[in-house]
């Protein structure tokens, strides 16, 4: 798995008969890698995934196929479906050929609560050491929204925190859950966040935590913030609670450039964050480590809306030209996006969730007619 800024010691291990040239910049929308056209089929491992995930992955696979860029798609079952066919919800051929590709596009993957396998997603992550969890947060033109021109990337660490699953009952009706942070995945996500910022010319990193609550664990985090942050004298450095942040986000959410943050604040307030750009359907995301890289959206499976084929597949098409850029297609990525930007500013094929009439399919559909 490939590329990510080389001082955050990630980057190089180029993959497959891709050309990427030059490692690693993370460009912006979180895009890294080369820009300009790779040589050679990528081979990337396919996930549909459970609820949605098929519609809206199978949007993204019809839109890179439509921009004219050839993929050997590695299709793999995971989840749910692989449990019933293979007894495991992570078989072995996927693993397989994750270990082969070094880079998937995966749809979202069931996690029941409060019983069964614990998350897949968060065993891939942890499995590739997937560390930074990327999640550009734009206004979208045409989206109707209370806050104009928010752009905030929130940058989450991936593999620690409550994520670590452990935990076990004490004693009848008492249970523990254990939250692991240490200096080493803290400096790291930290230094990702900065090279970040620095490559992609943001002007500030804030790191958000509860060190007045948890002093040890939070303070460990933001005292590793603290010292990577004084390598990085151009780009401001703040710091700010957690609940307080929330509120800000939602008050004046341009006072926020690029968030660093632990694991499971990092969940809660991406989807806090997608809520200021008209939901979830319109995120995209990626996790990137030093030997490859998952691209999948914020979103979950959405059971409520999954099968009707209503989902909105912007967040998916979106993920997929992250794909695209991470594999050196940069400008097949960005005609994707600027597809998607005047579908969206037309208003007039769009799904539900921002009160269209259209199918995924429809949109999906206008997002190729539009693309240039
Ligand atoms: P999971 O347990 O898989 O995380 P979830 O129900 O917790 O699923 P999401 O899948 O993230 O959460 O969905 C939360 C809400 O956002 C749901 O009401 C869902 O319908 C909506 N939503 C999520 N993704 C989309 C999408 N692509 N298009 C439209 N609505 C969506």
């Amino acid at each position: 798995m490939a590329r990510t800024a080389a001082k955050a010691g990630i980057g190089r291990a180029p993959h497959g008969k891709v050309g990427h040239g030059k490692v690693g910049k993370v460009n912006d929308d979180g895009r890294r890698g080369p820009r300009g056209k790779a040589e050679g089929t990528a081979r990337v491992t396919l996930i549909a995934g459970d609820g949605v995930g098929p519609e809206v992955i199978g949007a993204a696979v019809k839109v890179i196929e439509a921009v004219g860029v050839k993929i050997d798609w590695d299709r793999q079952l995971a989840g749910a479906i692989a449990l019933r066919r293979f007894g495991s919800p992570v078989p072995d051929q996927l693993i397989d050929s994750l270990k082969s590709t070094k880079v998937a596009l995966k749809g979202p993957l069931e996690t029941r609560v409060g019983e069964g396998y614990r998350s897949i997603n968060v065993y891939l992550r942890k499995l590739f050491d997937l560390y930074a969890n990327v999640r550009p947060v734009r206004t979208q033109a045409g989206v109707h929204t209370p806050f104009k021109g928010v752009d905030i990337i929130v940058i989450r660490e991936n593999t620690e925190d409550l994520y670590a699953g452990i935990e076990h009952q004490v004693a009848p009706g008492v249970v523990e859950s254990v939250k692991i942070i240490t200096a080493r995945a803290s400096t790291r996500i930290a230094r990702f966040a900065f090279e970040y910022a620095r490559t992609n010319h943001r002007h500030l990193v804030t790191a958000i935590h509860k060190a007045n609550i948890m002093k040890l664990s939070d303070g460990l985090f933001l005292k590793c913030a603290q010292r990577v942050a004084r390598d990085y004298r151009d780009i401001e450095y703040k710091e700010q609670i957690v609940d307080a942040a929330c509120m800000r986000l939602v008050t004046n959410p341009h006072a926020f450039d690029v968030l660093l943050l632990e694991n499971l604040y990092g969940d809660i307030v991406s989807d806090l964050c997608a809520g200021l750009v008209g939901g979830l359907g319109f995120v995209p995301g990626a996790n990137y480590g030093k030997h490859g890289a998952i691209f999948e959206t914020v979103h979950g499976t959405a059971p409520d809306i999954a099968g009707k084929g209503i989902a909105n597949p912007v967040a998916a098409i979106k993920t997929g030209a992250l794909l695209l850029d991470y594999l050196g297609y940069g400008s097949a990525g960005d005609r994707i996006r600027a597809a998607v930007n005047a579908v969206l500013r037309a208003g007039r094929v769009i799904t539900p969730d921002i009160d269209g009439k259209a199918t995924t399919a429809d949109m999906t559909a206008a997002v190729i007619r539009a693309l240039k």
